[in-house]
Parts: C-alpha cells; structure tokens; sequence
C-alpha cells in the first residue's frame, strides 16, 4: 500500500506536497520522496528511507523548489525494502530528465512488461518498482514509437493490468491517471492560495486521500473515475483526455481499515461506513449476547475505533477504552517473523489498571490476517481478570491474499483460509467471536457492486495466475 500526492501550479508546490504526504503517512512509512519541475525547465527529486518529517525537510527539498510536485509514501506489497524502490521515479529521455512518476497500487503482469522492455528494447530497470515500469513504457512509447505523450500515457494504460492511481510530470505538465477499475483511491482537489500578496484561484491538487486536502487549504472537487486521464498545462484548462472504464472494483479494504476516517472515499464518508459496520455487528449480537449498559465496548485501537464506537451506539453498552496504544511503535504487521510480531503487540498495546475486573468485554477489531494481534490481546485482557471477552471483527474473514496493493501475506499464513470461525475463536482463546457477513456490505455501502471483495471470497478480476482466471477456481497463490 502507498499514498500519492500531486500538486500543479503553485509556487514552492515540493513544500505543500510534502505536507499532503504528512497527512497520508498511515499510507506508508519505509520510504518517501518528492520530484519537482523547476522554473528552468529541470526535474529533480529528494527520496529516501523513513518518515516524511525526517525525509523531506525544508533542508532537503531546498534545491528542488519549482511550481509542479509530485510525491509519495511507500508500504511495500512487492519488491525490496530499500531506497532505489522508494518513488517517484524520474525516466531519462534522451532530450534529457523528463519524466517523473509515482503510482500506488500493484501492477500484476509487472514482469512480463518488464522483460519485454529489457529484452526486446535495451531497457535497463534501476528498482523491482511498478513506478519505474510506468515511466519506462511511457518513455518507451513516446521516444521509440514516437507517439504524443498523451497517447503514450493511453497506451501504457491499456497495457498495464492491475491497480494504479498514478501521477507524471512531463515538460510543463502534469497528468492524473487511475486503472479502468477504480482499484485505489484518486482524488481531486482545488487550492486557492497567496502569491505577491494576491489570492491566485488556479492550483491543483490530486491526492490518494482527501484527508490531505485541509493541511494546505484545498477543497475537495471530485475523484477521478476509473480509467480517466487528466492533463494540466499552464495557462489552460484541466481537460480529461480519455476515460477507458470498466467494471469498479474499488477495495472495500481501504474503507474498512486503511483509508483515514477523516476523508471521502469511493463516494463514502469512511468513518460513516466503519460506524455502519459497528452498528450492523451489533444486530448479530442483539437477541443472543445479552449486552447491557454494563457491558465494556471497546476497540483495539486506532483503526477500529469507529466499529467499536458503532457497535456501542447502537447498543445499550458503553463505547470505552480500556487498552493504551504506544504511537512510538512501528508497524508490528510487518515485521518478518512470528516472535518479533509477537513481540511488537505486547510494545503496542497495555491495558489500564483496574479496568477490566469482572467485566463483560466486547473487544473490536477491524480484521485478523494471522491472528497475532488478537491472541496477544485477548490474552491480555483475560490476565487484567476481564470476565468474558467477545470479540467482533470489522470485516469477513480474510481467505485470499492481495494483488491489487495491499500488503497481505501469502494464502497459507492466512489464519480464516484454513480454520473455521469456531477454531479461530479457540486460537484466539475469546469467549465467542464473529465476523461481518460480505452480503452485509450491500445494506451499508451506497453501491457494494461497485467494489472488489477478493481477499474476503476470492472472486478476483484478474490473478496472477491464468489458470484461475481460466478455469474460476481459486489458483495456488491465491
Ligand atoms: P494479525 O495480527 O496478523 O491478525 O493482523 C490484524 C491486525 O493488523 C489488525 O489489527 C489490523 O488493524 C492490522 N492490519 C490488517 N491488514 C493490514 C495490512 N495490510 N497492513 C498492516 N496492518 C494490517
């Protein structure tokens, strides 16, 4: 998973992008960079490993100030974990630097593309990125087969399969461009802002989230629709050149655990919708739970705070919060093995004194992937003499992995690809525990059709693997 942001025509445009990146940080920690235009006509980047506020400094972006930025954040799903994997990337063309791209999601027939630019044209490839890729076929089709550079953006998107909110700088442009799908979200946004002393009205904006809007003063206009591109230059109107749609697969993932619940995503207020799910698990529990107001609703904090709050409005229980979370602690999800992500829970989360004695708790979280984060808890809050633990799971049990950007591991580290609701209760050692219904999305969101489901009952729109998509059946990798 990453975050992109993208800012046009506005001066000191590096700065203000790296302040939107700031606001999309839960989008990815290992790297970030910032490529900008400068009013000579140069692109120049700062990239590097870490944190926005360590990486993009006023010190750093110093000699790279220009009106035209882009950037990103990096969570990686594939390829290394290291600095020539961070984006954007900036494509040499023979006229000299002139392409620069950054892209969040996961192209899924990478190598092939790939291997057909190394082996049938010379290319020579810096990173495992799908950034790099993109700005290599649009070079390709702009220098080789010496198209405009609006048809070779339609071309390389017509190529690619997979998931991609992308932007590029090219000259004095910029262009916004999504997969046909819709996969991740792509917003658009609007900045008025000083310059001389005077209020300029024509900045634009494109971010992964709209919750980056507010940091530097833009308002939301829209998002971009699958498969649209979106071309800027100076001095004339934002003209969409083309939009290839297709059936909207957008990740209902994003709305229930990685988007902020500050922003708008896929046409819904995403802490509207995780207050939803709250409400709707709730209606599993009303004839048979016996939750009363002396009931503990609480979440395992942050990103289920919403669903827990939900479960609680909607019940005659109290919504509280009887675990800590350490914000000084790193992601424990990716840590590379069992002990250190054990380990990382335990730093993560510590429960309040007194607080659980001989209470009835319903403990929420928005998934189990392996499950260590709840067997961790749920041991936890049992040793603070909790007297029954319930847990209730924002989302349908997670049986398939991600190819379309989120980070998941592999089918068979997957706890709900091979145990049942019931085993997983016991690996968890909760007193009972349930998942969202899939088919409940369609009482909750504006239009479930409109979303991919695929880690939750494997129906994926493309796999990796052909034989899957040849036959139905659910292939190896998946
Ligand atoms: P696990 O401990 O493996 O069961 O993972 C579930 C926990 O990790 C939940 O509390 C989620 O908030 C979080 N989580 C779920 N998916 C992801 C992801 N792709 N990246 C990072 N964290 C995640």
């Amino acid at each position: 998973m990453c975050g992109i942001s993208g800012i046009f025509n506005v001066e000191n445009a590096e700065t203000l992008v790296a302040e939107t990146l700031f606001a999309i940080q839960h989008r990815g920690q290992e790297s970030c960079g910032v490529a900008v235009r400068d009013c000579r006509g140069n692109i120049s980047y700062h990239k590097g490993m870490g944190l926005v506020k360590n990486v993009l400094t006023p010190e750093n972006l110093f000699n790279h100030q220009g009106n035209i930025a882009i950037g990103h954040v990096r969570y990686p799903t594939a390829g290394r974990s290291d600095k020539v994997n961070s984006q954007p990337h900036v494509a040499e063309l023979p006229e000299g630097p002139h392409i620069a791209v950054c892209s969040n999601g996961d192209i899924i027939n990478y190598y092939e593309l790939r291997t057909w630019l190394e082996n049938e044209h010379n290319f020579t490839f810096r990173s495992d990125n799908d950034g790099e890729l993109i700005g290599r076929l649009v070079a390709y089709y702009l220098v080789h087969e010496k198209m405009t550079i609006e048809n070779a953006i339609t071309e390389t998107q017509s190529q690619l399969k997979g998931a991609f909110s992308t932007l590029l700088i090219y000259r004095d442009q910029m262009f916004a461009f999504r997969d046909p799908h819709g996969y991740r979200p792509f917003v658009l946004g609007h900045l008025d802002y000083e310059e001389g002393g005077e209020l300029m009205s024509d900045g634009v904006v494109f971010a992964s989230e709209s919750c980056s809007f507010g940091i530097v003063g833009a308002t939301f206009i829209r998002e971009l629709e699958p498969g649209e591109i979106i071309r800027l230059e100076k001095g004339k109107p934002l003209k969409t050149v083309s939009v290839s749609a297709q059936n909207r697969q957008h990740c209902v993932f994003e709305l229930i655990y990685f988007s902020r619940p500050d922003g708008f995503t896929f046409n819904e207020l995403v802490y509207d919708v995780r207050k939803k799910i709250g409400a709707r698990l709730f209606e599993y529990d009303k004839e048979n739970l016996g939750v009363d107001k002396d009931t503990v609703v609480m979440a395992v904090p942050d990103s289920s705070n919403f669903v827990a709050l939900g479960y609680a409005q909607a019940s005659p229980a109290n919504f509280d919060m009887g675990l800590l979370r350490n914000h000084y602690v790193g992601r424990t999800f990716t840590k590379p093995d069992q002990k250190q992500r054990d380990e990382g829970v335990r730093h993560k989360f510590n429960p309040l004194p007194d607080f659980f004695t001989g209470k009835k708790v319903v403990l929420v979280d928005d998934s189990i992937v392996r499950g260590t984060t709840l067997r961790k808890i749920v041991r936890m809050v049992r040793s603070a003499e909790a007297k029954e633990i319930h847990v209730r799971i924002g989302s349908p049990k997670v049986i398939g992995s991600c190819y379309y950007g989120i980070d998941t591991p592999t089918r068979k580290e997957l706890i709900a690809s091979k145990k049942s609701v019931d085993e997983i209760c016991s690996f968890i050692e909760a007193d009972s525990l349930k998942y969202m219904e899939v088919e409940d999305f369609d009482t909750i969101l504006k239009s479930s059709g409109n979303f991919c489901f695929a880690c939750f009952n494997l129906k994926y729109q493309h796999c990796p693997d052909d034989y899957h998509q040849k036959t139905n059946v659910p292939c190896e990798r998946c």
